[in-house]
């Protein structure tokens, strides 16, 4: 399944992304990388990685 992944946008505020199955990768390409320091509670999902991640889950559930 996928995994949640807190990293960064692209002005560097933590967002959480999904990561790929594989777990390299972001599902809206981003290149995971090590987390920030410390850890960065952070309500802000990153909208194309959601819409990807729900269109998963809607070709699944069909
Ligand atoms: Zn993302």
């Amino acid at each position: 399944m996928h995994e949640m992944w807190c990293g960064a946008d692209t002005s560097g505020e933590p967002i959480w992304h999904v990561l790929t199955a594989d777990r390299t990768l972001t599902l809206c390409g981003v290149e995971k990388r090590e987390e920030p320091s410390g850890r960065a509670p952070t309500d802000k999902h990153c909208f194309p990685c959601m819409e990807e991640f729900q269109a998963a889950m809607a070709s699944t559930k069909s």
